[in-house]
């Protein structure tokens, strides 16, 4: 055995592609399985050795040593069969279940049912107080033909001959007896003879399914909820896989997000600005008031306590950050026109101590001006 070629062994050119090796292997493991040749030590061999081969070979490091050094380049750390199963890149459940796995092309080796994803968008206020989302997704249901048994009206399934029904087979590697999924069945111990023509041995068919998504007050943009169970309906009695509803939440005209607190932007006239006052300010859950002290000036920040989102995991709540912008009036009318021309009258000349920002400026602009021309 330590003298067979690897590649004559799976019959391949010493530069066929990983893709061929692959092919050439499983024709021949799926001709010399042991569960297909039963008592029968002359496949029995061959099989271990058309395994010694795929190991070597589907391995690029294995393959390229084997390619410069010959045997002795892969018997360090091959070492006959002991670190068969284990071995790297080689996946002898994926390979058979691929090979002899059931009816209509799907890959029963795990029988768990895939996760699903489904994305939604919500709105802020949405997520501010959590709502209810019904949704259509693609489902399978149990064939109406078959009623589920995947054989054809008329006919049974029978147990499986290879497995006699426990849906496991076990096979021999060196001195390991390993439990594997039948090839045959797939699993499930029954073997059916004449698939059913809607489902064609599935047992079910492709449908739609409604649920409801409960979406927690306070969810995070993009935050997945998990509907256990959900997702891809598992074979042969194996849990279904889990749905992920990815929720994200829409861009808010007024209001943004941080963490648990929002913020806004605040206009205020000019003249409540400067004398003070109450103004209206939104809330995700209507308008609250607002007093505005007197003087206030753009950038001045204010809190409305409580305003913001509710934390998903307590009762706690953020807070409202409304930033004031002084709004200078436009589209004035005669009346309010002569009044500011009044006003700008009486303040011309007065202290500066009147507009500290322009006080402030013109300061710096002299200590300037002073610089320039010393
Ligand atoms: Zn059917
Ligand atoms: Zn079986």
């Amino acid at each position: 055995m330590s003298d067979q070629d690897y590649y004559q062994t799976l019959g391949v050119s010493r530069d066929a592609s990983d893709d061929e090796i692959k092919k050439a292997y499983r024709k021949l493991a799926m001709k010399y399985h042991p569960d297909r040749n039963p008592d029968n030590k002359e496949a029995e061999e061959k099989f271990k050795t058309i395994q010694k081969a795929y190991e070597i070979l589907s391995d690029r490091e294995k393959r390229s040593r084997y390619d410069q050094f010959g045997q002795a380049g892969v018997d360090g750390n091959a070492g006959g069969f002991g670190g068969f199963s284990g071995a790297a890149g080689f996946d002898f459940g994926d390979i058979f279940s691929q090979m002899f796995g059931g009816g209509g092309g799907t890959r029963q080796q795990n029988f768990q049912g895939k996760d699903l994803r489904y994305d939604i968008e919500i709105t802020l206020e949405e997520a501010a107080a959590g709502s209810k989302k019904r949704i259509t997704i693609p489902s399978h249901e149990e064939c109406d033909i078959c009623h589920g048994s995947g054989a054809k009206p008329g006919t049974s399934a029978t147990t499986c001959s290879t497995c006699h029904g426990s849906g496991v087979v076990h096979v021999r590697q060196a001195i390991f007896q390993l439990q594997q999924t039948c090839p045959t069945c797939g699993g499930s111990g029954r073997e059916i003879k004449e698939p059913c023509v809607k489902c064609h041995g599935a047992g079910r068919v492709k449908s739609r399914k409604t649920l409801d998504v409960n979406i927690p007050a306070g969810i995070e943009n993009e935050q997945p909820i998990r509907l256990a169970g959900e997702g891809e309906p598992g074979s042969h009695g194996a849990p279904a896989g889990d749905l992920y509803v990815v929720v994200h939440i829409r861009r808010h005209e007024i209001f943004e997000r941080n963490g648990l607190d929002l913020h806004c932007e605040l206009p205020v006239s000019f003249t409540i600005a400067a004398l003070g006052g109450e103004v209206e300010v939104p809330t995700l859950n209507g308008r609250v008031k607002l007093n505005i002290p007197k003087e206030t000036q753009t950038g001045r920040r204010m809190r409305v306590k409580g305003k913001g989102m509710k934390s998903l995991r307590s009762s706690s709540m953020g807070d409202l950050y409304c930033h004031i912008v002084v709004e200078t009036p436009v589209n004035l009318t005669d009346r309010q026109r002569e009044l500011l021309e009044e006003f700008e009258k009486i303040s011309t000349g007065l202290d500066r101590a009147q507009t500290p920002r322009q006080k402030s400026f013109m300061d710096k602009l002299r200590d300037l001006k002073n610089d320039l021309f010393d």
